[in-house]
């Protein structure tokens, strides 16, 4: 099957492997994709050429080719001066489902750090390498094949490094043999482990595995949130950071549903645009700052979708009767059409009770939030829900 088809690029349950693990990526909140590339480049820069699109996501997907097959350290070294100060490395050809969260939350408490790894539990090595810890340290590599009865953990595939880690990677060499033990000798690697789902469709029995168990994996409750009036004070029209404050518990409660394993999606009624007081690039641009504001205390927005419509706008572009601007559900039946959702436990907070119509219609359950706390709102839906970071981030086996 990879004679003439890069690993990445396989299809799983009738996609590409890397759509899925991009998606996966981007809605932890990354925007922008650098695939290091050397077998089959140019069929590498088509597909990424085709993604964004293809995604609907408003993420930059670059490809850094190198001259020669260099190995992964080598790809790296080759790319360096197009990496971000902090880059994620994923392996292509697996996909651990360890929140990102997890690893920038390592990193930000290991500041002597040049990396964080993401660690898989296991009960036997088997085929795999295994990893030793003392606390939150990586401090030695065993190689495959060793006597491993016990339970080990094994590298992932899914790195956070500061770009100064690059200048230990030669022009030619991998990763996991020439750079991650010595990083682990000289104490600068740290690790975070958990028994998160881990698949590695390089191997034909996982990857036969792999067409039905990904989408089964996917597959989670989502909390659906109205913006103006619930993630932040609905002032009119908010698109500018300055008159955007988030309401109380807003941050914390968009984290909570993360850390339980729900997707969080904003869907809102944009009717500014329409009126002209503002444009769709200043929407995006603020929904760019609240994403940032939220990883900075450990949450994320997995997806969005605003209705720049309204019947009597001002600009004719926009004057009309939208199924997508609520009380219509046509956002929620959109982000339910494109996500895995088990729509059955997921939930819809508004301010308005257009926003609780809206998820009525789209066969999701609805609460209306209009004093005290947005987290304390959402407490008792989250009750009973496994806190998948809370026993992860320890970095403790
Ligand atoms: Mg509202």
């Amino acid at each position: 099957m990879t004679a003439g088809t890069p690993k990445p690029l396989l299809p799983i349950a009738g996609r590409p492997f890397l759509d899925i693990l991009i998606e996966e990526i981007a809605r932890q909140g990354v925007r922008r994709f650098l695939l290091l590339a050397a077998f089959e480049a140019d069929r590498i820069a088509r597909f990424a050429a085709a993604l964004p699109d293809r995604l609907g996501r408003r993420i930059t997907v670059e490809v850094a080719t190198e001259p020669a097959p260099a190995g992964t350290g080598g790809a790296l070294a080759h790319a360096r001066d197009r990496l971000d100060p902090v880059f994620f490395l994923f392996n292509g050809d697996s996909w651990f489902d360890q929140p990102l969260a997890s690893l920038r939350a390592a990193l930000a408490r290991t500041p002597r750090a040049l990396g964080v790894l993401a660690l898989r539990r296991l009960s036997g090595a088997g085929r795999y390498g295994t990893v030793e810890m003392e606390g939150a340290s990586v401090t030695a590599f065993r190689p495959a094949g060793g006597p491993q009865p016990g339970p080990c953990l094994v590298n992932a595939g899914v790195y956070l490094f500061r770009r100064e880690m690059v200048s230990r990677c030669p022009a030619a060499g991998a990763l996991e043999h020439d750079t991650l033990p010595g990083l682990a000798a000289d104490g600068l690697l740290a690790g975070v482990s958990s028994d998160a789902y881990f698949i590695d469709i390089g191997v034909p029995e996982d990857y036969a595995r792999a067409q039905h168990e990904i989408e089964a994996r996917r597959r989670k409750p989502a909390l659906f949130l109205d913006r103006d009036g619930v993630i932040n004070e609905d002032r009119g029209y908010v698109a500018t950071r300055d008159r955007f404050a988030f309401m109380p518990g807003a941050p914390e409660a968009i984290r909570d549903a993360n850390e339980a394993g729900c997707y969080v999606f904003v869907v809102t009624n944009q009717a500014g645009i329409g009126h002209g007081y503002y444009g769709a690039a200043d929407f995006h641009r603020l929904m760019d700052v609240i994403q940032d504001e939220l990883l900075a205390v450990g949450g994320h927005i997995d997806d969005v979708r605003f209705c720049p419509d309204h019947p009597e706008a001002a600009l004719e572009p926009y004057r009309r009767q939208s199924d997508w601007r609520k009380p219509a559900p046509g956002m929620i039946l959109d982000l339910l059409r494109h996500w895995p959702v088990d729509a059955a436990n997921s939930l819809m907070i508004g301010d308005r009770l257009s926003d609780i119509e809206a998820a009525a219609a789209a066969g999701i359950r609805g609460v209306l939030f209009q004093t005290g706390r947005l987290d304390d709102v959402l407490r008792p839906f989250l009750a009973g829900r496994p806190a998948r970071l809370a026993g992860s981030a320890g970095g403790q086996p």
